[in-house]
């Protein structure tokens, strides 16, 4: 029984001892869990701190490299700054921790306008009055979150005082180099004034002197005062010319001219001076190209002057050719010589103003090396271009490539149906040959060149096609007269030669001397379309040549006009007066605008004789021009007078400005100094045919 009692203990007490036995394993089990638990915890921690390290690091190399921009970073909340960095204390003179939390403004001296950047930023400049004194900051402001989630305006700004010193001292440097230009072109506006003036009286002079028949010594004398008087002139024009366009004050304008016409008279200009050097000129006009452009004739004018006149000035052998040819839809102008050439490596440099090449003692006058600089800088302004070419020893040429405007009036270019001729032209001129070819060629003819006699007779002897000669008496006299014979031997009716005006003086008879007509060099277009269509219209070929001299008679449109010139320099005013009375008018001299004013007054009160015309200076002591014609305009006025005397402005400045202030003074026509004879002329063939109005010169 006692057995059985121990062995139930025994059981009992296994059964209790068993189960706490677990709970020991298992708490064992939990404790060592617990151990690596604490390990990886431990190692998380060693990792974050690691990581807390690197942030700290970066964040430092971060700071430290945006400290070592520069630039200014502050952050608002509203107005209170919660971040600043040390840029940006140091404009308070403080350290960044003394601005967090505060609301410290800088106070704004000047800012400039705002500008809206991608993604909603903002960038405006201000100055500011720092610590340091007074700093222009650029910044950029957008709206970044803060780590509660609200938005905070940052700002990000750079130190710009450097450059905008700069660009204060660019501006007033620049104004002041514009105040100087300024001061320059009036200097010169007025100098040239001052020029023209006496230049006026020694031309119109040298004038009234040829108008006076001096002997032929005499003649020569006035002839060489008015040729150096017209050279200084155009140097006084260059000068002035070349000052308006640096001065950027050279005003174009766009008026329907006659191309045809302005090549002609500058080619009709320049043709003295290369049959005085022996050299030929030849102009030439594509006649495809439309009669009328629009343009500012005058510029062009100045450009194909100064190309033809430089080209003319430096061939001694050969000829100049000038030519406009239409390009796609521009024209193309070239002027091309047989010249000493230019070096290949000065072809751009004689552009520049003041540049002039040695060409030896042979070659070449006295210039001022401005003129290709005027021609670059108003082709330039007509919105085109001028280069050269040339071979050295060959010649030079020019080619100005300006946009094509032809006026919407022109008429479409009149050309002949010569389908049946066959033009012999015999020549040696390089220039004229070639252009008198292609302008004949146009009509549908066919054209054969010959340079000599021989090649001449050859060719009619070879081709009986043949219905027309043209012979150059460049040939000399007597091959000239040669040809005409056998040309008529061979039955051909239309022979004609073509002269210099020179030589048509010389010549003779062109009939006598066997031709059926001539022309005159250089050859219009229109001339020999009319002169070789002659036998469509016989016996015109006999009138005389285009060329031929006008009647030396002088014209006295103003018989029975009284003219009224307002003009305070004497020299002038006699030019003026005497130049009236030769055209047959009554001159009478007025000192100034207010003695000018008077003698209107007594004329409209009936006290002195009626006034057809007014010349008024415009620069006058006492009273200007414009101020007396504004006078006499509200005197008419007040007087109620019906008809208006026609007033005209004479002034040595003729820009347009000074036209327009003339017009509005209620000025009639505004001519220049020297006064233009041809103007005054038409002025006094209106008013003696009683139909002034709107007469513009
Ligand atoms: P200027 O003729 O008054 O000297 P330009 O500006 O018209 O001044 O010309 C500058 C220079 O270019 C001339 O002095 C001359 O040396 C050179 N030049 C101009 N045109 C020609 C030409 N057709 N042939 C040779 N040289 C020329």
């Amino acid at each position: 029984m006692a057995s059985s009692i121990w062995s139930w203990l025994a059981l009992a007490f296994a059964a209790l001892l068993l189960p706490a036995g677990g709970a020991v394993l298992w708490l064992l089990r939990q404790r060592s869990g617990l151990r690596r638990q604490v390990a990886s915890l431990a190692q998380d921690v060693e990792g974050l701190n690691d990581r807390l390290w690197t942030l700290a690091d970066s964040e430092e190399r971060y700071r430290s490299l945006i400290e070592a921009q520069g630039d200014l970073i502050v952050r608002r909340d509203g107005v209170r700054i919660v971040y600043a960095n040390r840029a940006y204390a140091a404009l308070f003179g403080a350290g960044e921790q003394d601005l967090v939390g505060s609301e410290m403004l800088l106070p704004q001296l000047a800012s400039r306008p705002l500008v809206l950047l991608e993604g909603g930023a903002r960038s405006f400049d201000e100055c500011l009055a720092t610590y340091e004194g007074e700093r222009w900051i650029s910044w950029v402001e957008t709206a970044v979150p803060g780590p509660d989630g609200r938005t905070l305006i940052q700002r990000v700004g750079r130190d710009i005082s450097a450059r905008i010193a700069g660009e204060d001292a660019l501006v007033e440097a620049r104004a002041k180099a514009e105040a100087a230009n300024e001061a320059k072109s009036r200097f010169l506006a007025t100098v040239s004034h001052e020029f023209r003036t006496p230049l006026n009286g020694i031309l119109g002079m040298a004038d009234l002197l040829t108008d006076t028949g001096p002997d032929a010594e005499q003649a020569t004398y006035v002839a060489a005062l008015r040729t150096s008087g017209e050279a200084l002139l155009a140097l006084v024009d260059d000068i002035l010319d070349f000052a308006k366009v640096e001065a950027g004050k050279l005003e174009l304008v766009a008026e329907p001219f006659d191309m045809v016409l302005l090549v002609e008279t500058v080619a009709e200009l320049m043709a003295p001076r290369a049959q005085a050097k022996g050299i030929e000129l030849a102009a030439h006009i594509a006649p495809d190209l439309p009669a009328r452009f629009v343009g500012d004739r005058d510029r062009l004018r100045q450009i194909l002057l100064n190309l033809v006149g430089n080209a003319v000035k430096f061939t001694e052998a050969g000829g100049v050719g000038l030519s406009l040819t239409r390009a796609g839809d521009r024209l193309e102008i070239t002027v091309a010589d047989t010249g000493p050439g230019i070096p290949a490596d000065r072809l751009e440099t004689i552009f520049g103003e003041f540049e002039q090449l040695d060409h030896g003692a042979a070659v070449g006058q006295a210039g001022t090396g401005l003129g290709l600089a005027i021609v670059r800088r108003l082709a330039r302004l007509m919105g085109g271009e001028v280069h050269a070419e040339s071979r050295l020893g060959e010649g030079a040429t020019f080619r100005v490539s300006l946009p094509l405007v032809a006026a919407f009036d022109a008429p479409e270019p009149r050309i002949p149906h010569w389908r049946q001729h066959h033009v012999l032209l015999v020549s040696p001129a390089p220039f004229a040959a070639r252009f008198l070819a292609e302008t004949i060629r146009t009509t549908g003819a066919t054209v054969s060149i010959a340079g000599t006699v021989e090649a001449a007779r050859a060719k009619l002897d070879a081709q009986s096609s043949i219905t027309a000669v043209l012979v150059d008496h460049a040939l000399g006299d007597a091959p000239a007269k040669e040809l005409a014979e056998a040309a008529a031997a061979a039955g051909i009716r239309d022979c004609l030669i073509l002269l210099s005006p020179q030589a048509r003086r010389q010549f003779g008879s062109p009939r006598e001397a066997g031709f059926s007509g001539f022309l005159i060099k250089p050859v219009r277009t229109r001339s020999l379309y009319e002169r070789l269509g002659n036998e469509l219209q016989p016996g015109r070929s006999a009138a005389g040549g285009p060329g031929a001299l006008a009647a030396t008679r002088v014209r006295q449109p103003g018989t029975g006009l009284t003219v009224l010139v307002a003009e305070d320099n004497e020299i002038n005013a006699l030019l003026a007066t005497r130049t009236l009375e030769r055209f047959g008018c009554t001159a009478i001299w007025a000192r100034d605008g207010r003695e000018a004013l008077r003698r209107v007054e007594a004329s409209f009160a009936g006290a002195a004789p009626p006034l057809a015309l007014a010349l008024l200076d415009v620069r006058m002591p006492v009273m200007t021009g414009l101020d007396c014609a504004r006078a006499i305009r509200s005197l008419e006025k007040r007087l109620g007078r019906a008809a208006t005397l026609p007033l005209v402005a004479v002034t040595a400045n003729v820009s347009a400005a000074d036209r327009a202030a003339a017009f509005a003074a209620g000025m009639d026509d505004c001519l220049a100094k020297p006064l233009e004879r041809e103007a005054l002329l038409r002025w006094l063939e209106r008013l003696s045919r009683g139909s002034a109005g709107s007469l513009t010169a």
